[in-house]
């Protein structure tokens, strides 16, 4: 019978493929498939970086000195005798050439396959020799390295779906060209950095899954259903027409709601709602302008800086980067926030060990967001002289993440200040921009007056809201459950916020624009409930934009509003489900 693993839903459709099974550690090694007929040429990469390996091995035998121990020269026997294993020689050429993966590829996935076969030996000692296959391989990946890899096809005739332990945010980056059709984690929740990414390929993938990568195997069939939060590994004939069928639906439901995407965002009582682009990297603009983005509501450029441990973008890269944003949204209103590393989102350099060996604190109330920039202000002042030069060519919105203090607002505006009289002194030209605050901590809503007097507009991430008002690791499948955005506590936020906003006309002179930036932006099934709450400007990833208007162009705001009150005056399950089922009648 077909195993079956339940998991989180994170990223919606269904995908089937052949599971790869790879451990966090290796997921930076490069991925691509080799074109077709030239998989022998990459077999013989992969025997030059063994033969570079075997010389290298020889010559450390040769140079021991005279009183070294007898077990060195022995142990490197050892890694002589397990690089010409046919385990490692022809079982990973079998890789290359049945499946085209690239020699990285193949061998990583070949020492999962060893790996497995070692966990499972009875005998201690044979089990610990693992670590000297680890130790070949690495050698070999060492060897590879600056050979060349060969042109890189991207399309295989078989589809792959990725099955690890864990990925961090930046190498699910590494797979946005698309190697593969689904993704699968033992741990992580539905708003962890790596499952928002994944939201952002747009590939179905389930994470919290446990025990997945212990239980599914190296190439077995696996269907991701990304909806329901399920696996099936190796399913009938008939389970597997099932899904084909329902993946084929769920694309013909894709295809019709592209027919929205120029019709205005207006509910039938004419309210007109903001639909934005969440983006990670500049290039995620053209799938905004596919999906009919009024504009960009959140580009997280934290992602310019990840994968770069040693090598962090200048002022220079920077400002093309945000320049390039804004001249690709052709006018249309971009929200860029200033860097929110930490948390699930380390940068890896030494300076994110300043503090020490930092995983054994809470790195999500640690330095994180605008902490750290405000911890390094040379590094922010360069980020805020690249927005302010950028803003010359768009209108443009700087976001702060994570405020909670008036000494966090104050510093942030002085060194605003700061970066505009080094550009006029340096003689470069600056544009105006609009300064905004994200709402994510509940302290930030219970003064959310000073936060409206302070800044031009405020956006409400509502992924960390949730977390740090209910004390719950976005992060952490294990209390996944708990992760509630309907948490009563986390409505009343959300609804005081909005209402506040507004309510900023009758001292401040004008509303300030609020905004929703969080996956709750992005789920269909809240559009009513934050209609209701006041909400007339959305931000999410492109992939959900169509949906989200399809469901404003069925509501009436002024039928929502009442419901949506009544919502927040429920503190009770069964009270609350009455209220939101109401709401969607
Ligand atoms: C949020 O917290 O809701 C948000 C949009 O920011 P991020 O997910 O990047 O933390
Ligand atoms: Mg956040």
């Amino acid at each position: 019978m077909a195993l079956q693993i339940f998991g989180i839903p994170v990223s919606r459709g269904v995908a089937v493929g052949r599971a790869v099974l790879m451990s966090s550690a290796r997921l930076d090694v490069a991925h691509y498939f080799v074109d077709p007929g030239q998989e022998e040429q990459e077999v013989d990469r992969l025997r030059a970086a063994r033969q570079a390996v075997r010389a290298e091995l020889d010559a450390l035998q040769t140079e021991l000195p005279q009183d070294a121990p007898a077990e060195l020269s022995a142990f490197i026997d050892v890694h002589k005798m397990l690089l010409d294993d046919p385990q490692i020689g022809r079982e990973t050429a079998v890789w290359i050439r049945r499946r085209r993966y690239n020699a990285e590829w193949a061998l990583t996935a070949q020492l999962e396959v060893i790996g497995r076969s070692f966990d499972e030996m009875d005998d201690s000692y044979l089990r610990e020799r693992k670590a000297d296959v680890e130790q070949v391989v690495e050698r070999l990946l060492r060897a590879l390295r600056g050979t060349g890899g060969l042109a890189r096809g991207m399309s295989s005739d078989e589809d792959l779906v990725l099955v690890a332990h864990d990925i961090s945010p930046a190498d699910m980056m590494q797979f946005k060209q698309g190697v593969f059709r689904g993704f699968v984690t033992d741990v992580g929740g539905k708003t962890s950095h790596t499952a928002i990414v994944a939201r952002s390929l747009d590939i179905p993938a389930v994470v919290g899954a446990r025990e997945a990568s212990r239980l599914i195997r190296q190439d077995d069939w696996v269907i991701i259903d990304g909806d329901g939060g399920l696996l099936i590994v190796d399913p009938s004939p008939i389970i597997l027409e099932d899904y084909r069928v329902r993946k084929q639906e769920s694309s013909l439901a894709r295809e019709r709601l592209k027919r929205l995407k120029n019709t205005p965002a207006r509910t039938l009582d004419g309210q007109m709602v903001e639909l934005l682009a969440n983006i990670e990297l500049p290039d995620d603009c053209d799938s905004a302008l596919q999906s009919g983005a009024a504009g960009v509501g959140l580009f997280r450029t934290e992602f310019l800086f990840m994968n770069r441990a040693h090598d962090l973008p200048g002022e220079e890269e920077q400002f093309e980067a945000y320049r390039h944003v804004l001249q690709s949204m052709q006018g249309r209103p971009v929200t860029i926030r200033t860097i929110d590393i930490g948390a699930d989102k380390p940068l890896d350099t030494e300076a994110d060990h300043r503090d020490g060996d930092f995983t054994h604190l809470n790195p999500a109330l640690g330095l994180r967001a605008i902490r750290y920039s405000l911890s390094d202000p040379a590094m922010f002042r360069v980020q805020l002289r690249a927005l302010l030069r950028a803003a010359s060519f768009g209108p443009l919105r700087i976001l702060i993440p994570m405020l909670a203090h008036v000494g966090e607002i104050r510093q942030t505006f002085a060194l605003l200040d700061t970066a505009r009289a080094e550009l006029t002194s340096s003689g470069q030209s600056y544009g105006p921009v609009e300064v905004g605050a994200m709402i994510e901590v509940p302290a930030a809503v219970l003064m959310l007056p000073l936060f409206l007097k302070s800044f031009d507009f405020v956006s409400v991430g509502t992924n960390d809201l949730v977390q740090y008002t209910l004390a719950i690791d976005r992060a952490d499948e294990s209390v996944a459950a708990l992760y509630d955005p309907l948490h009563p506590a986390v409505l009343q936020l959300l609804g005081q916020t909005i209402t506040q906003s507004h309510a900023a006309e009758s001292w401040k002179g004008r509303a300030v624009h609020v905004s929703v930036c969080g996956e709750m932006a992005g789920d269909p099934s809240l559009t009513r409930l934050l209609l209701g709450l006041g909400l007339r400007s959305f931000s999410m990833h492109p992939a959900q934009i169509l949906s989200v208007k399809q469901e404003v162009l069925r509501a009436d705001c002024a039928r929502l509003a009442p419901l949506a009150k009544a919502v927040l005056a429920e503190f009770e399950p069964e009270g609350q489900q009455r209220a939101l089922a109401a709401l969607t009648a």
